[in-house]
């Protein structure tokens, strides 16, 4: 497709603010999280408001650290050090599927809160107010060529699509037991991804939750919240899908690549991966594609 034929959509912002409390699920720390309406072109932004000035913290994929199993973004400079924002993928994940491009995100705390392991609480306060329309386009990024990071255990690729889509699918492979090897696709669009993906929780080996308890992470967290798998399934708990494991990664593989800040079209694979080659697809395609970001006139 040529690019004088290539439609792009209006942006969009909130049409009021909306709240989500609840704790992280890492530090058990309270957090009150605000999304909030902002100008074209801002993209999301998360607030931190408890430090002595609001400081604001751009959700690109720059601003990313590597931080054990989630998603966090920082931003230093030298008056305040280094403020950090965890635990973002889930927040990100409901912002652009619902094709949320401009908002705020003032949160009280660092870690973004975990609520049901899945972006479900996030996608209902942004359906409690509604989206608006503004007068600007939404940059786009199309999959011209494959690319792909990782290596033959766990890799994240990309790929130019024919019909105008942007489609995620993840593989997984946990050998013997009863997560074992499943794959699960979807065209990630508003309405998709609230009735396949958003419900979709995060889940866990028994294993590593010992691990994470352990270590003095996860205290406030219990097999209620999230998954936790023994060898024979669920513990205290019952799948909302058959496939809601690959269905919660493809979720993380579309918070993650919000980083890029912009519409993607292209079809996603990841095999066993995570947050980090996620993130270093993201910055691999900012590097090989271009950014549409006018109408052909
Ligand atoms: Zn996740």
């Amino acid at each position: 497709m040529t690019p004088a034929t290539i439609t792009l959509r209006p942006q969009q912002t909130l049409a009021a603010s909306a709240e989500v409390f609840g704790f992280g699920f890492w530090s058990g720390r309270d957090i009150r999280l605000e999304f909030r309406p902002a100008e074209p072109n801002t993209g999301i932004v998360f607030v931190r408001t408890d430090t002595v000035v609001p400081l604001h913290i751009p959700a690109k994929v720059r601003n990313r650290i590597e931080q054990p199993r989630r998603t966090t973004l920082v931003r230093r400079d030298l008056v305040s050090g280094e403020t950090a924002v965890e635990m973002v993928e889930h927040v990100l994940a409901a912002l652009a599927a619902l094709q949320v491009d401009n908002a705020e995100v003032w949160c009280d705390s660092a870690e973004m809160p975990g609520c049901d392991g899945s972006s479900l609480a996030f996608v209902e306060a942004i359906d409690r107010v509604g989206v608006v329309t503004q007068d600007a386009v939404r940059p786009q990024l199309r999959v011209t060529e494959p690319l792909r990071v990782g290596d033959a255990n766990a890799w994240v690729e990309a790929k130019p699509c024919q019909n105008e889509t942007y489609s995620v699918r993840y593989e997984l492979d946990y050998g013997p037991g009863p997560i074992g090897q499943q794959d699960y696709q979807t065209d990630v669009t508003p309405d998709t991804f609230r009735s396949e993906l958003a419900a979709a929780r995060t889940f866990v080996l028994e294993a590593e939750a010992r691990y994470l308890h352990d270590q003095g992470l996860g205290h406030r967290v219990t097999a209620r919240d999230i998954i936790v798998f023994d060898d024979h399934g669920p513990v205290d708990n019952h799948l909302r899908f058959d496939d809601e494991c690959p269905r919660h990664k493809a979720l993380d593989i579309v918070g993650d690549l919000a980083l890029a800040g912009c519409d993607l079209v292209g079809e996603f694979t990841g095999f066993q991966s995570g947050h980090r080659l996620n993130a270093a697809l993201v910055a691999e395609l900012l590097k090989a594609e271009t950014i549409i970001d006018r109408k052909a006139a």
